[in-house]
């Protein structure tokens, strides 16, 4: 049946709702959150339950068009035309067991429902630092934390998910039932399923304090070797983040930091003040600011700054296997030269603790690099896209010679592919797995193409 023709007859099916070119609300509906990536979707689908997924991969089997679950496109990336995408907000289930250490999770939950659920609790999530990101389009794209040295990825602490497959089944699946699936599952997206609950490893978190502290760019050089020198010492319980930002002399920002240049690190730490080490980075730089105490995701996530609206965005990210002296100093070269003024922040996360011993069989995985670095470039309209462009480029040629082998996909940008993010014999064993799965490639390629 013609594609059209296929998606009325699916949309008169659906509990939940189609909406299709012509549509007034087809614009709205089509737009991702990065609003840097243009999709034109055959048509975007709300789903009710389960019933109605299974109605669209019927559809889809019949109309040869392919489904692309994204609950809301912070991740967006490929061409969608002859795609449905999936938007997963009415599975809201959200359930924490504290006995168990649990959270079990729908497919459209947000990250700043579980965080605000677990405030007060002794309990973190292995979540990012925006609220809005979903926990499963996180979790299945690896996922880095803010915990992320003491639990490691996201996908570390998927114990179990709830999988429509292609071919209409619909079950629980764990590293005993299907452990091939909950490889993939753990870093590949949606290629081999569609999730419609997840149930994520909660942290114990006693204590979770935070120090930051804010330097001029002038000690920017003894101040991240200082924090690469202390990866040696710090335990695990301790995360430390570093971000250069670099602000425009834009009149819409306050006087005090407008025009300037400024490094800051975030030292965090699940079982309270890790003295020693914060009292090392003190002594790296004059410390301009500190602001130090208890803390928890909830007022991390409201002090991080992340955009919760939907926003253009643009940058680049890459694992190190290590920072030594040379790249570090061509590093800050390129962050001091003006004519790479377009980068606005870079933020450099420190890896190494749980993420070198993945608790779980993954495709995604950080083990071995030392440390995840991304460089923003907010855009501005009427300002011209190449000077952005080029500083980009230029960001990615500095960090060349330190490149870990893997990234986390969850740090790939529009149109970079998985084989980033593993190596040959994982992406052969992950193309094998989907064909056996979707034999008929009803699900979208996602950062896989066929
Ligand atoms: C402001 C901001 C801050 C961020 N901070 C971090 C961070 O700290 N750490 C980090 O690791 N990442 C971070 N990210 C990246 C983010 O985690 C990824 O882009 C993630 O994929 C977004 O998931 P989403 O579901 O919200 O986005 P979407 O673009 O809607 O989905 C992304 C992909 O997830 C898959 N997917 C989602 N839901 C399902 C499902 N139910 N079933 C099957 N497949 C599914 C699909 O393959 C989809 O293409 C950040 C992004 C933004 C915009």
């Amino acid at each position: 049946m013609a594609l059209l023709s296929e998606l009325e007859t699916a949309r008169d099916a659906l509990r939940g709702r189609l909406i299709l070119p012509g549509d007034d609300s087809y614009a709205s509906a089509a737009r991702p959150w990065n609003l840097a990536v243009e999709q034109r979707p055959a048509g975007v689908a709300l789903p009710s339950d389960v019933d109605d997924l299974r109605t669209l991969l019927r559809a889809a089997a019949d109309g040869a068009f392919t489904l692309a679950v994204q609950p809301s496109g912070h991740g967006a990336s490929s061409d969608l035309s002859g795609s449905v995408i999936v938007r997963t907000a009415a599975f809201d289930d959200l359930d924490i067991d504290l006995e168990a250490g649990v959270a079990r999770v729908g497919g459209g939950v947000h990250w700043g429902a579980v965080v605000d659920a677990l405030e007060g609790s002794g309990w973190v999530a292995p979540a990012g630092t925006s609220p809005v990101v979903s926990v499963a389009g996180y979790t299945l794209g690896g996922g880095h934390s803010w915990f992320s040295r003491t639990a490691g990825l996201g996908s570390d602490n998927l114990r179990a998910a709830w999988v429509l497959r292609a071919d209409g089944s619909h079950e629980r699946v764990d590293d005993d039932t299907d452990p091939e699936l909950m490889w993939a599952l753990r870093g590949a997206g949606g290629i081999t399923g569609i999730v419609t609950a997840l149930e994520i490893d909660l942290v114990r978190a006693p204590a979770v304090w935070g120090t930051g502290l804010t330097y001029d760019a002038s000690d920017a050089e003894a101040v991240i070797r200082a924090v690469r020198d202390l990866a040696d010492d710090a335990p695990p319980s301790v995360n430390v983040f570093v971000d250069s930002m670099r602000l425009p002399d834009a009149p819409e920002l306050p006087a005090e930091i407008r025009g300037r240049s400024f490094l800051t690190v975030q030292v965090l730490a699940v079982d309270g003040e890790p003295a020693a080490l914060v009292e090392r980075l003190r002594a790296a730089g004059t410390v301009r600011r500190e602001v130090a105490g208890p803390t928890s995701p909830g007022a991390l996530a409201a002090a991080s700054n992340e955009p919760t609206d939907p926003t253009p965005g643009r940058g680049a990210s890459a694992a190190l296997s290590h920072l030594d002296d040379a790249v570090l100093a061509d590093l800050l070269r390129f962050r001091a030269h003006d004519d790479n003024w377009p980068i606005m922040g870079i933020g450099m996360r420190l890896l190494g603790g749980a993420l070198d011993a993945p608790k779980r069989p993954g495709l995604a995985s950080l083990q071995g690099a030392a440390w995840l670095l991304h460089a923003l470039v907010p855009v501005f309209p009427g300002v011209p896209s190449e000077p952005g462009d080029a500083s980009i480029a230029g960001f990615e040629r500095v960090l060349a010679p330190a490149l870990a082998p893997q990234t986390v996909p969850t740090f790939l940008g529009p149109g970079q592919t998985l084989e980033l993010c593993a190596g040959e014999q994982s992406i052969e064993k992950l193309r094998a797995l989907r064909d056996a799965v979707d034999p008929n490639g009803v699900l979208h390629e996602g950062r896989l193409p066929r």
